[in-house]
Order: structure tokens, then sequence, then C-alpha cells
């Protein structure tokens, strides 16, 4: 068996030291991952900090940029494996949550920090009377997670309703970004698709959604209608959502049950039964049992259907490679 090997540098004593006089009690060196991604698995972060402001964030992740420490922000923790062997540098929690409405003309902008949560924003928009962001009712994670993975569901996304986002560049500092600069495809972003893995990772601080003023109640049975369905169609239980993205015209839970993977298991993952594309962690499951599922699935649909699925899930940390 060989180890991954990795070019990050360790987080040395005085490095801590100097999170410790930053952040102070919400610098943690002994944070196990488990306890906060929607899989229920990832091992010990090797510098944990939380962060509640969008100042904080960027002053956590220029810190280790500063020392040429990996950092990785971390929000839901709902699109990402992360390894047994945990993550090497800093993990920067984001719970920066602050939310502000303006009017411009008939429209409205919210700006919102990265840290907030899509699904509780998406409520409070309805509350307000606010629509386009209905169908992220639900949907677990962050503002951050979900700009740079371009979340969707029930035919709507970010990309649909995102105005600008303010981004911090390692080197750089802080730019806002249109939307058109994100250029978005499916479950996709420039940010996701050019995010280095260790010290070139761009930060989403905040966000600007253009919403339309709408009847409250219409808003809310949009809403209910969405969550209706998520229920009916998504298991529970701790998962990541979707595995794989959806190939073209296809859906990627189809195929993993025509490819009869449906049930299957590895240690305590297990691909849903009500949903193919959900895997779950059954109660014990480690992240490598979920690999090796993964893996299993998609070898399978390979050789069935002569289709690479690609993974929505990002895998974090410090994988073993066989
Ligand atoms: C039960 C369930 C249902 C789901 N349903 C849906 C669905 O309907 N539609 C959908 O699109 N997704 C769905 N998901 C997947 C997931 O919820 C979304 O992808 C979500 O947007 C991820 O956000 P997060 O904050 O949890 O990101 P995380 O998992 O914490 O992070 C994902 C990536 O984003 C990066 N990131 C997070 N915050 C920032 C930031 N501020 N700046 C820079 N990078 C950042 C992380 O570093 C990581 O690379 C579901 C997941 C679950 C568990």
């Amino acid at each position: 068996m060989m180890t991954t090997t990795t070019t990050i540098k360790t987080v040395h004593d005085p490095v801590i030291e100097q999170f410790v006089e930053l952040f102070g009690k919400r610098v943690k060196t002994d944070a196990h991952l488990s306890r906060y991604t929607s899989a229920r698995v990832g091992g010990p972060a090797e510098l944990f900090v939380t962060v509640r402001s969008v100042d904080e964030l960027q002053t956590a992740v220029e810190t280790a940029y500063n020392h040429r420490i990996a950092y990785f922000v971390l929000g839901g923790g709902s699109n990402i494996l992360c390894a047994d062997d945990g993550m090497k540098g800093v993990v920067v929690m984001n719970r920066a949550k602050n939310v502000r409405f303006r009017h411009i003309g008939a429209k409205v902008i919210c700006t919102v920090d990265s840290g907030m949560s899509l699904g509780m924003l998406a409520r409070q928009c309805i509350d307000n009377g606010l629509g386009g962001l209905e169908w992220a009712v639900g949907i677990p994670g962050t503002i951050g997670g979900a700009i740079v993975g371009n979340a969707g569901a029930h035919g709507g996304d970010i990309d649909s309703v995102l105005r600008a986002a303010t981004i911090w560049e390692p080197g750089r500092g802080a730019r806002i970004f249109s939307n058109d600069e994100l250029k978005y495809k499916y479950r996709d972003s420039l940010l996701k698709r050019e995010q280095g893995r260790d010290i070139s990772r761009r930060v989403v601080l905040s966000a600007e959604f253009e919403l339309i003023p709408e009847s409250i109640k219409v808003l809310t049975e949009r809403a209910e209608a969405y969550e209706t369905k998520r229920k009916q169609s998504q298991p529970l239980g701790a998962s990541t959502g979707s595995m794989f993205k959806n190939p073209d015209n296809l859906y990627a839970g189809y195929l993993i049950d025509s490819a009869e993977m449906r049930g299957a298991s590895v240690g305590g993952a297990q691909i849903s039964e009500k949903h193919a594309n959900f895997f779950i962690n059954t109660g014990n499951a480690t992240a490598e049992d979920i690999r090796e599922l993964v893996a299993q699935a998609w070898n399978t649909v390979r050789d069935e259907f002569n289709i690479e699925m690609e993974l929505e899930v990002e895998m974090v940390g410090e994988w073993r490679l066989e």
C-alpha cells in the first residue's frame, strides 16, 4: 500500500499560536471532520478554526496563505467526501451569516455572507415575499458551497439568480466577480474547475442575489411542492446527496440501478434502495467504505453501458491509494 505524498507544509507551533491569538478558543487541533460532514465520515483536521464574519474568513485564509500552509473552507460539508486520515493544513469552518436586502427599482438585491445556510436564506426570502430561491429549500450547505458547485434543483440553480460574488484570490486579495465571469455549467463553475488543492483555492466571501417580489402565498406553495417531491424521492440518512452528476440526457441513479447496484454495500456504506445515486452511511461507514462502493458503481456502469460517470462530490483530504 502506498500513502499519497503531499507537498503540504504541516502547521508548526508559531502558526498555531498566531491562529489562537486571532481566533482564541475557536482554534482546535483535535477536531474530527466526521462531526462536520453530512456523510458523517472524515478524520482529523490538522488545524480547525471557526470564523463568524467575512473579515475573519479572509484573515484566516490569508494567514494560512502567508505561511504557505494549505487551507480548505468548509461550508456545510454536504458535497465532500473527506478521507479517514483527515486533512492537512487549516480547515476553516465558515459561519459568516450576515444578510442584507436593498431595493433597486422593481427588484431586490440580497447581499449575503458565504457561511449563511442556503436553505435558511431561501426560507427568509420566501417569508419576505422575495422570489428566486424557492428551489433551494431543503438543500443542505452554505452559500459558499452552493456558489462553487452551482447548486440547483427543480429547474432552478445558483446561476439563474446570482448577480455577483466577492471572492478572495490568493496573493491578489478580494474582488467582485460577475455571474458571467464564474462561467457556470451544470453543477460546475470556474471556481470548481480551477480549484487548486493546496494554497491556491479561491474563497467566496459574500454574494449578491437578484430577487423578484412575489406573493408570499405563491412562494410558500411552490416551496412546499418542491419539498414534498424531495421527501418522496430522496432517502433519509447520512449522505452527500447525489454522488455522481447526471450524464447528458440520463440520470446517474437510473444507470446505477440498471447496473443492479441498488442496495449494494461495502462495510457500513450502502447504495440507497430509494435513490441509487445516494450513498448512505448506515451508521459505521468509513470514508474508505464509501470510496470503495463509489468505485464499484462507477466501474459497473462503465462496463455495462460504456459510460464514465463524473463525480459531483469532491474527494478531499489524505487518501491512501493502492
Ligand atoms: C441530503 C442532501 C441533498 C442534497 N440535495 C442537493 C440538491 O438538490 N441540489 C444540489 O445542487 N446539491 C444538493 N446536495 C449537495 C450539497 O448540499 C450542495 O452541493 C451544497 O451546495 C454544498 O454546500 P456546502 O456548504 O455543504 O459545501 P461543502 O461540502 O462544505 O464544500 C464543497 C466545496 O465548496 C468549497 N467551499 C465551500 N464554501 C466555500 C467558500 N466560502 N469559498 C470557497 N469555496 C468554498 C469547499 O472548499 C469544497 O471544495 C445535497 C446534499 C445532501 C446531503
